[in-house]
């Protein structure tokens, strides 16, 4: 097992997120930890964009009876923002993910990062594909708007704190 990886920055938390998110999930952490550092790379230097993967993630999200967050097959799932309206969303950028009744009750408009570890109790690691695919999209568009990509951060929950 290598050293562990420390990002330290805004995007650096965005790339290694998502190349954890986008390197199958079933194989495990702990053997894949070499394709999720190569895929963190290449999304750094450019050589891979997150839009790249945008259809797959989309693809997935359409399932809309089942929960994006437990995974419940459910008739009565409905849409749930994955990153709170007040934060002041780009137009157009996709933020809507179906979930079942008992998860878009918790859920809300409340952070999904936050809600997921603070209120559920969940490890950090285990937030679902689709939501985080979409909150990590959105903390890219908006860092970079606000010429925050480079600032400091120190982990998955400080992604939107330097959006003012
Ligand atoms: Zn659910």
């Amino acid at each position: 097992m290598p050293a562990p990886f420390v990002p330290r920055k805004v995007e650096d938390i965005i790339y290694y997120y998502y190349a954890k998110l986008v390197i199958a999930p079933s194989a495990g952490f702990q053997k894949n930890y070499g394709f999720i550092i190569d895929m963190y790379k290449r999304l750094k230097s450019g050589e891979i964009r997150m839009s790249d993967y945008d259809r797959e993630i989309l693809r997935i999200g359409e399932k809309n009876d089942e929960c994006a967050f437990c995974g419940t097959k459910s008739s009565n799932c409905q849409p749930v923002h994955v990153v709170p309206r007040s934060i002041g969303i780009p137009p157009g950028m996709h933020n809507l993910v179906m979930a079942c009744e008992t998860c878009a009750t918790s859920k809300q408009e409340k952070d999904l990062i936050h809600w997921w570890c603070n209120e559920l109790k969940k490890p950090r690691d285990e937030v679902p594909r689709i939501p985080l695919g979409l909150y990590l999209k959105i903390a890219y568009e908006m860092n970079k708007i606000n010429f925050s990509l480079k600032k400091e951060c120190n982990n998955l929950g400080e992604i939107f704190t330097h959006i003012s």
